[in-house]
């Protein structure tokens, strides 16, 4: 239900009071980060456009500009999109990875095309994707929240150190080795299994102490 801000009736939601006429804070604030969100846009787009011409204008052909629109196109997608599509994180979510990817392979192809996009960058961007995924998923699923949370944060960031180490190790070497990462396992996993340890704790009920006063006596 939301209350209306000028009359005090409550309705179900919308864009305005069914009973004054009035605009809902919910509908407000919807359009407060769709004008935020057109802002931030506007200021992207016009940065581009001005890279844009001042390359064309120097050197005839569009070179390090196209850097920069790829710039400002993911700085709109990773905040513009999803303060106008915030009510539907399975939206925003794999847009903002999908663009996040396309960036590392423009960026890729745009300087010089060394060809670190496929067996670096996309690998690792994945990873880091994956683990962020599953640390989420874990958090959303626990029942309770607390000390877990920081449990689930270290396993998913021991998940994507090991993988960063996996992949730049096959990358350089040419064989996947666990050097770096196995410490930040052996330092981090302790920790995460004493804070579920912690939450375990937490869970359990606390005895009260009127029932054992009484039982005493
Ligand atoms: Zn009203």
């Amino acid at each position: 239900m939301i209350m209306c801000e000028k009359c005090g009736a409550e309705s179900e939601g919308g864009a305005t009071c069914p009973r004054c006429g009035a605009a809902l804070p919910a509908y407000r604030s919807a359009k407060a980060l769709a004008l935020a969100s057109g802002i931030i846009g506007t200021v992207c787009g016009l940065a581009a456009s001005v890279e844009l011409i001042v390359d064309f204008a120097r050197s005839g052909h569009f070179g390090w500009s196209l850097v920069g629109l790829a710039s400002s196109a993911l700085g709109w997608i990773l905040i513009g999109f999803p303060m106008l599509t915030y009510r539907k994180p399975g939206l925003f979510l794999p847009v903002m990875g999908a663009a996040a990817l396309a960036y590392l392979w423009a960026l890729d192809a745009l300087t010089g095309a060394s060809g670190w996009f496929l067996p670096l960058a996309l690998p690792i961007a994945l990873s880091a994707m994956a683990s962020g995924t599953l640390s989420t998923l874990l958090c959303l699923k626990a029942s309770r929240r607390g000390p877990n949370i920081g449990a689930f944060a270290l396993f998913g960031c021991v998940l994507a150190c090991l993988a960063v180490d996996a992949i730049t190790s096959l990358h350089s070497s040419g064989a996947m080795s666990l050097t770096w990462s196995a410490i930040v396992a052996a330092a981090a996993l302790p920790v995460a299994f004493l804070l579920l340890g912690l939450q375990a704790r937490l869970r359990q009920p606390v005895p009260q102490p009127s029932l054992a006063n009484s039982s005493s006596k």
